[in-house]
């Protein structure tokens, strides 16, 4: 009998984990979320960018597997007509004390191998972007944008043509190990599993607690919002303008983003979400804030760091912010420019000291499998940490 493995997330991760599973291993998948539909959270809701390595500290997961991401993704978007642009992007520097930190992520982005990188001046990359201004930036041209759902829903056909299931409307409530079996409760039905490997992005710490595995790293929400260029404003934008990025923070700060459906959007910024599925600041879930504000971790991490959550609350609430932050790079920009469009949000590690868990984090146990850190750029690097994670399930 082949084995059986249950893959907890319809995002693209779980997607991924389980063709491969399928693939690699002859094994019978079952994959299980809790919507109606595929790639409903971070999946589907995200800046749409195949990131080519530049920020990643050489030799960390996220190196690794993003720049083999990469060339696995393009060669599955070309394998099934699925649309990948490498429109490029610059890292520009709005000013002389940014232009140290050029050449640094100039030399990480070719130690990590991202190709053709190159510096550029204030010139130089208006021959790149010509409405675009700064002292210099970094330019990568081979960086892409891609429709990470559509990639999902490849996927999920992938994996039901190689005998597996995906089930919707399925919500993962119990989970217990006995013997050799992994025993699921999901949308009422009951699965027995030889191994399960949990993608849930914003639910991995339910997922954890009910496999007994809570750890030490608990999710925290950061809703990532969202404005989106009106009408002829966006030619003023050809690929991907990004700012130097706060090397405290994981976040790549709000830059301005062609989409593949030829949307240009301006954003995400970082505020913490009162939900784990936060979408708004409507959206409040007593049971999500109590978990999240009694971690010590959020508490150590708030009082760190209460100036740029200040700034981002601003920012969350008044365009003018927005606004600033943009034109910054695009200067033509006017208020009447940016429309409000939906967001997304971000499924962050955060440790009890209140640090942020940066790189990728994959617990492995003798049955289970938990993904409990894959924030940007795990999209991109998808395939490449389903390949990761095939080799590694016991
Ligand atoms: C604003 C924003 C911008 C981003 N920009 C980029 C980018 O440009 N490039 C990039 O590479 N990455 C980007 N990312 C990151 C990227 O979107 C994520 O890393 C990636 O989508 C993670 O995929 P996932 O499958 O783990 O998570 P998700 O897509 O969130 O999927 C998790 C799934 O698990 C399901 N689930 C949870 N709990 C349960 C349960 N108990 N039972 C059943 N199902 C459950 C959920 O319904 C969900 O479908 C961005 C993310 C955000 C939020």
């Amino acid at each position: 009998m082949s084995e059986r493995i249950g893959v907890v997330g319809a995002g693209i991760l779980g997607l991924a984990v389980a063709r491969e599973l399928a693939r690699s291993r002859g094994a019978e998948v079952t994959v299980l979320d809790k919507e109606p539909g595929i790639a409903v959270h971070q999946t589907g809701r995200n800046s749409g960018v195949v990131h080519a390595g530049i920020y990643y500290p050489p030799g960390s997961l996220k190196a690794r597997l993003c720049r083999e991401g990469v060339g696995l993704l393009r060669e599955y978007c070309a394998e099934h007509a699925l649309p990948y642009d490498e429109v490029g992007k610059l890292v520009i520097a709005a000013n002389r004390g940014e232009r140290a930190a050029l050449r640094g992520l100039a030399e990480r982005a070719r130690a990590n191998g991202v190709p053709d990188v190159a510096e550029v001046d204030a010139l130089g990359l208006r021959e790149i972007e010509p409405h675009a201004v700064g002292v210099g930036a970094v330019h990568s041209p081979h960086t892409a944008i891609a429709d990470f759902a559509a990639v999902a829903r490849r996927l999920a056909a992938d994996v039901t043509e190689l005998g597996g299931s995906v089930k919707l409307r399925h919500p993962v409530t119990a989970l217990r190990e006995s013997g050799d079996t992994v025993r699921v409760l999901a949308g009422g039905e009951r699965f027995a599993f030889d191994r399960l490997v949990s993608c849930a992005g914003l639910g991995t710490d339910a997922v954890a607690r009910m496999a007994g595995r809570a750890g030490d790293v608990r999710i925290v929400p950061f809703r990532g919002e969202y404005f989106a260029l009106a009408g002829a404003a966006k030619s003023l934008v050809r690929g991907l303008i990004y700012p130097v990025p706060d090397p405290r923070y994981p976040f790549l700060g709000v830059h301005l983003t062609r989409r593949i459906d030829g949307e240009v959007l301006v954003g995400p910024n970082a505020v913490m979400a009162l939900a784990y599925e936060g979408y708004s600041w409507r959206r409040i879930r007593p049971d999500d804030l109590r978990r999240i504000l009694t971690f010590p971790g959020t508490a150590r991490l708030a009082a760190g760091h209460w100036r740029t959550g200040v700034r981002e609350v601003y920012g969350s609430l008044a365009k003018r912010a927005f606004l600033a932050a943009a034109r910054r790079y695009v200067p033509e920009l006017t208020g009447g420019d940016l429309v409000r469009t939906s967001g997304g949000v971000r499924a962050q590690a955060v440790r009890r000291d209140g640090s942020l868990v940066d790189d990728f984090v994959i617990d492995v146990h003798s049955r289970v499998v938990l993904i409990r850190n894959a924030p940007s750029p795990a999209a991109t690097s998808s395939l490449a940490i389903a390949r990761h994670i095939a080799k590694v399930v016991p």
